[in-house]
């Protein structure tokens, strides 16, 4: 059986490197047993001679995003983070993500000083000016590289078998908009935690890809995935 290859082009766009090839390497290396083909992930240059149709090559672009923004809920953590159903991974969408939302801030109310009732401390907004302004991953954290792996295991899964998006947030197949349904107002540890903990493939999921790893055929090849 021939192997199975995933290319990684332009990886080093993500530090550490070799966290985000192990990401991307426990994504599929027990599929990739299950359809019995060995499976190498390997680092490849942008261009490499190799041919454009080549669809299990992903791409590290640097590009913050080249479809256009989008905003969810008024903060851009919905930036599009890969080529839905493509084969590219914006590496500068992840290092641009805040927290955003708007201002965050707690009310501080009104209190007596003492003495007169009318001497009193004005009640006062405490805003967290850092919120809108931390990153929520720098490169070279392994947690960056392992959620740029993670949303490559994602496209991956698009461009293989054609999955769509599930509610699990545990799921690779999880999305954004999954995460701010039960996240609307989510910390920098939420968007840490979802964007690069530990995935995984569902029954059927894991059905369809090694159906898809074993033929050699694969399901999605590089279309856009309607409403993705
Ligand atoms: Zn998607």
């Amino acid at each position: 059986m021939t192997d199975f290859n995933i290319i990684l082009r332009d990886p080093h766009r993500v530090r550490p490197t070799d966290v985000l090839i192990r990401t991307v390497t426990e994504a599929f290396e027990g599929l990739a047993e299950e359809a019995g083909r060995p499976l190498n992930v390997v680092a490849g240059s942008p261009m490499s001679g190799a041919p454009l149709d080549d669809q299990l090559a992903i791409t590290f672009v640097g590009n913050r995003l080249r479809l256009g923004e989008r905003f969810i809920g008024g903060s851009n953590i919905g930036l599009i983070l890969g080529d839905e159903g493509g084969a590219a991974v914006y590496v500068g969408a992840l290092l641009e993500m805040r927290v955003g939302g708007g201002p965050r801030g707690v009310l501080v109310p009104s209190r007596y000083r003492g003495g007169s009732p009318l001497d009193r401390e004005p009640a006062r907004l405490e805003i967290d000016y850092m919120s809108q302004t931390e990153p929520v991953f720098e490169n070279g954290e392994p947690e960056l590289a392992r959620a740029a792996g993670n949303v490559a295991a994602h496209e991956l899964g698009h461009m293989l078998a054609r999955l769509g998006h599930e509610l699990d947030l545990g799921n690779y197949m999880a999305d954004g908009s999954a995460f701010l349904r039960r996240f609307p107002s989510p910390t920098r540890r939420d968007l840490r935690w979802f964007w690069s903990g530990r995935k995984s493939w569902d029954p059927a999921q894991r059905q369809r890809l090694v159906r898809v790893i074993r033929s050699g055929r694969i399901e999605g090849g590089l279309q856009a995935i309607p409403g993705g």
